[in-house]
């Protein structure tokens, strides 16, 4: 079977594009009594950015808290709040924010319209109902959120996404000029998490054209911004991410990703740092892949954590590797059909003890 996936169907891209955004969302807004709710990263909070933001008299902003990856429970909160607001739906979510606030921001629109609590959904095509108008505006280049069919959460059970056609943004705007004050370390681990989908997307056994094609220029890109400076760096690593994100919907990524849920499961890090951590045991699996990683974490001068499993709990490492094996496909996409005879779970209880 081949899959008939659902892409973002409109797209704006260029440095001091997110000026439009007020003329986007004029289209949508429906009469004068209906809203919409911008949900903002709070790294946004004490900036000027507010004052960019085309918000009419009943809309809300609401700060997300992105200090941990978005929770169900976080989702649920959201959605009881926008509700009350004004006793009607909103017109529209605009989410602005790296990839936590793109995850959250589908979530809340997705929820708004399906009954239940966001955990309720974590799977594949459980959504019945078509979410509220929803926008993502990426403050973050790497995840390819603003691209995917999924978002991502972490419930009392289990860190998986809300996978769903209906997921899928209705418009994104890719500015490159917002991603600009991010923190160094912060740029590099969300970059790496495009580096990564890149080479596990390439050198797993689901590759096709059609994701290859995507995959082998967003690496091109990465490895411009990462190894030679790229002169237009923001652009560039933007459109990574975006294709980075095209390339696994028509494939998979593979072991590190495996490795980071558990680690974000288990032990609270998250996405990006989660992979580089993982991604730097991995040489036997990605030889080219990981070598080349190093040389960027060099010349970007980033010092990874060590000893992260020293004194870890066998309930938690247990639980770590149950999560890691539950992701089957992943697994399967990078070490094929018999992927359970090469990876037992003593073996990744090996490697996650050296990380
Ligand atoms: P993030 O959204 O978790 O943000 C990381 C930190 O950067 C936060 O503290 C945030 O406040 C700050 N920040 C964001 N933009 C900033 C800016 N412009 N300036 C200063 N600070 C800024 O980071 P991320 O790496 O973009 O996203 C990781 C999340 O994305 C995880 O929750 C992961 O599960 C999810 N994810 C989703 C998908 C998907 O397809 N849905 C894919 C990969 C990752
Ligand atoms: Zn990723």
């Amino acid at each position: 079977m081949f899959r008939n996936f659902k892409v973002v169907p409109q797209i704006i891209f260029g440095k001091g594009s997110f000026a439009q955004l007020d003329d986007i969302l004029s289209n949508r807004r429906k009469h004068q009594k209906s809203f919409m709710v911008f949900l903002i990263d709070h790294a946004f909070e004490n900036t000027n950015f507010k004052s960019r933001v085309p918000l009419k008299k009943d809309d809300m902003l609401i700060w997300i808290n992105t200090d941990t990856e978005p929770k169900t429970y976080y989702i649920d909160r959201l959605v009881e709040e926008i509700k009350k607001h004004k006793n009607i739906l909103p017109d529209g979510i605009i989410g602005i924010g790296g990839g936590a606030t793109m995850d959250i921001s589908k979530a809340v629109s997705l929820m708004l319209t399906n009954p239940g609590s966001s955990a309720d959904y974590q799977g594949w095509d459980l959504i019945k109902n078509s979410a509220v108008y929803h926008v993502g505006i990426p403050t973050l280049s790497g995840t390819g959120a603003e691209a995917s069919r999924t978002a991502i959460l972490t419930g009392p059970e289990k860190k998986l996404g809300i996978n769903s056609d209906y997921t899928v943004f209705d418009q994104i705007v890719l500015d490159p000029e917002l991603t600009e004050g991010a923190p160094a370390d912060q740029r590099f681990y969300t970059g790496m998490d495009c580096y990564i989908h890149c080479v596990e997307a390439l050198t797993g056994t689901y590759l096709n054209t059609f994701s290859k094609a995507y995959g082998e220029k967003a690496m091109e890109l990465c490895q411009n911004v990462f190894l030679n400076n790229a002169k237009n760096a923001a652009d560039e690593l933007m459109i990574a991410s975006y294709f980075g994100g095209m390339s696994i919907a028509y494939s998979q990524v593979g072991v590190c990703h495996a490795l980071s849920y558990g680690l974000s499961f288990g032990l609270g890090i998250r996405h990006g740092i989660g992979n580089c951590i993982a991604f730097d045991y991995l040489e036997e699996f990605y030889p080219e892949g990981v070598a080349e990683f190093r040389k960027m974490q060099e010349i970007a001068k980033i010092e990874l954590p060590r000893g992260i499993t020293k004194n870890i709990d066998n309930n938690i490492l247990a639980k770590m590797i149950t999560v890691a094996l539950g992701l089957e496909p992943l697994w399967e996409n990078a070490l094929g059909k018999d992927w359970k005879k090469i990876m037992p779970k003593e073996r990744i209880k090996e490697l996650y003890l050296k990380m």
